[in-house]
């Protein structure tokens, strides 16, 4: 009896001890899954960041060094699949924009420009492949490339200005329709701000003289006279090159994945763009795909960002995977003490029992030291045992760690996506909020104003004769009157109110709770105000003024109604002579 209680005990006890050297083999492969997972998973943000690029790689560093799980294994080829997807779709995406990007400083290379320029657009052409890489330095790229253009459009316009002939000759085309208003806007016809014209080298060929001499020294970025020469035959020029910038703009426009907001903004520009440009229309259009490059850039953050929250949902899945298994792990741990305890007392009883049965001395003392050995094995069993479970729900901790880490990280990097988001809605010239900006803040008091009413009014304000100052002064000079009008619109604002650069030299303004006559009063002081402001060029002060539309919110408006009035009513201040604000007639209801 008591021998087969030992035999019973003996193959329990072998039983449960090869059940636990699977239980480890089976733990050691999990870990090893999870792993992998885990390495594929950080490779996923590879390339959108720098920052998360380093902080993955560590992490990839780190879980190469250890062991592994298998529920996972059909969550890990599903994550395979969504990187791979949106690798692809962002590789396509950045190869289109790369070639137009470069195709349009290439052929802007051909035109007659100073070698610096050329250097500058070539260095920025090389570029372009290794920098269209980081999504965040587009906009950049965009700009430098804009402002590379805008020196060029100064530079040959200069170098026109020798040869007026040949100016005319060449925007003629383009310019019929437009005949009209730049006789209007003719810097040399109307009063100018301050330039004293000198005559031009060679007399005009007609007496519709598109820019008048922009007075050498008083524009800092006038070439020297003879600073490049221009062919006679045949003139290179913008109207050579039209077609080519009009061809890239447009497979950079189509190459755009332009979100539904910006829709109609990316149409519009389109059938620009196809209806044909001037030098000056290209200057605008070129701000335009700028606010859109920037748009689509936010909808690439916006994707990127639901990834990495599904990532998170996934990773704080895995660590609560790992969380279970590790208290189910600890309770499958003490349980196999409490086995243990209870087969010692067996052994135990059984031992005592046989120290009783004084007729049997050689079965006592056999049966004895079976069971001796049968402690001591169980005693060395038992310690290598709890030396494994050990280490293995260190292990388990590790990774459980590990995930938290990478948890804290992709909140950091949500935290950067944030501030990225902040700099795309700003306007890089002025640091204004932008287009986008605007658009957003617009939709957001539109619906504060429909719900809880009270009153809202919207401005336009436009430059006056900004063309004029960029004629006479050079585009960089135009931006910095810019920048300088924007800090006195924003500086004059209340907290509450919200300006932004709506385009060119023009800007929106949104007065939330200010009924019409107070928003006419804002506007009439922040134009008084920048009339005063005194402006200098080259020693030589200048007065430079503003007009404003205001209209107010009214019944049933909606936001494009009201922008429409207050357009109207910028129109109307234009044309009562400048430098006014005017209010639109609210419908009445
Ligand atoms: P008006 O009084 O009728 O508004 O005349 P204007 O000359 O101000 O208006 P128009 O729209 O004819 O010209 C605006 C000019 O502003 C044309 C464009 O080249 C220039 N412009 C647009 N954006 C920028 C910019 O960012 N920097 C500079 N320097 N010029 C710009
Ligand atoms: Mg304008
Ligand atoms: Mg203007």
């Amino acid at each position: 009896m008591a021998a087969n209680d030992t035999q019973r005990w003996k193959e329990k006890y072998l039983a449960l001890a090869e059940q636990q050297d699977a239980r480890d083999k089976d733990w050691q492969g999990r870990l090893d899954l999870l792993r992998r997972g885990l390495v594929r998973t950080s490779m996923a943000a590879e390339g959108s960041d720098p920052a998360v690029d380093q902080c993955m790689g560590e992490l990839r560093t780190q879980l190469r060094q250890n062991d592994n799980d298998q529920g996972m294994a059909a969550l890990i080829p599903r994550l395979e699949k969504i990187v791979l997807h949106s690798e692809e779709q962002r590789e396509e995406r950045l190869t289109l924009l790369a070639k137009a990007l470069r195709q349009l400083s290439e052929q802007l290379q051909e035109l007659p420009i100073p070698k610096p320029l050329g250097k500058q657009l070539k260095q920025l052409a090389k570029q372009v492949d290794q920098r269209v890489r980081h999504l965040k330095d587009l906009p950049a790229l965009v700009e430098e490339l804009g402002s590379l253009q805008a020196q060029i459009i100064v530079q040959i316009q200069g170098a026109e200005e020798e040869r007026p002939g040949f100016w005319q000759r060449l925007i003629k085309g383009k310019q019929q329709t437009e005949a009209n208003s730049t006789a209007q806007d003719d810097p040399a016809a109307a009063p100018s701000a301050g330039t004293a014209a000198a005559p031009t080298a060679e007399p005009p060929a007609s007496s519709a003289a598109v820019t008048p001499d922009p007075a050498p020294a008083a524009s800092p970025l006038t070439p020297g006279p003879k600073a490049y020469a221009i062919n006679e035959a045949p003139e290179p020029g913008y109207s050579a090159i039209a077609e080519h910038i009009e061809a890239t703009l447009s497979s950079l426009l189509s190459a755009l994945e332009i979100p539904d907001t910006h829709r109609s903004q990316g149409e519009t520009l389109i059938e620009r763009v196809t209806a044909g440009l001037n030098w000056y229309e290209l200057a605008a259009v070129l701000d335009e795909l700028k606010v859109l490059v920037l748009a689509c850039l936010n909808q690439g953050e916006h994707e990127f960002q639901r990834y990495l929250a599904a990532l998170n949902e996934r990773l704080s899945s895995f660590q609560d995977n790992l969380k279970d298994a590790h208290i189910g792990y600890q309770e499958s741990l003490s349980s196999a003490h409490e086995l243990d305890r209870d087969l010692r007392e067996q052994v135990d009883g059984l031992q005592s029992s046989v120290k009783q049965a004084t007729d049997l001395d050689n079965l006592k003392r056999t049966v004895e030291s079976r069971l001796d050995g049968l402690l001591s094995t169980m005693d060395t069993y038992q310690q290598a045992r709890d030396q494994r479970e050990k280490q293995v729900a260190q292990k388990l901790q590790t990774l459980v760690d590990k995930v938290a880490n990478m948890e804290d990280e992709a909140k950091n990097f949500r935290a950067h996506l944030e501030e990225q988001k902040q700099k795309a809605l700003q306007d890089a010239l002025t640091g204004l909020p932008n287009r986008a900006a605007w658009e957003e803040r617009l939709g957001l008091e539109v619906a504060r104003w429909q719900r809880y009413g009270g009153d809202l009014q919207l401005a336009v304000i436009d430059v006056d004769f900004f063309k004029k100052i960029n004629d006479s002064y050079g585009h960089l000079a135009g931006d910095k009157v810019l920048r300088i009008i924007a800090q006195e619109v924003a500086k004059r604002l209340r907290k509450t109110d919200f300006v932004a650069r709506f385009g060119g030299e023009e800007f929106v303004v949104l007065l939330p709770a200010t009924d019409l006559e107070a928003g006419f009063k804002v506007l009439d002081d922040l134009r008084r105000g920048i009339e005063a402001c005194p402006f200098h060029f080259k020693g030589a002060p200048l007065t430079i003024t503003v007009s404003c539309g205001i209209s107010a919110f009214a019944d049933k408006d909606s936001a494009s109604q009201v922008f429409e009035r207050a357009d109207q009513a910028l129109y109307a201040a234009k044309n009562g002579g400048r430098n006014q604000v005017r209010k639109a007639e609210t419908p009445s209801t």
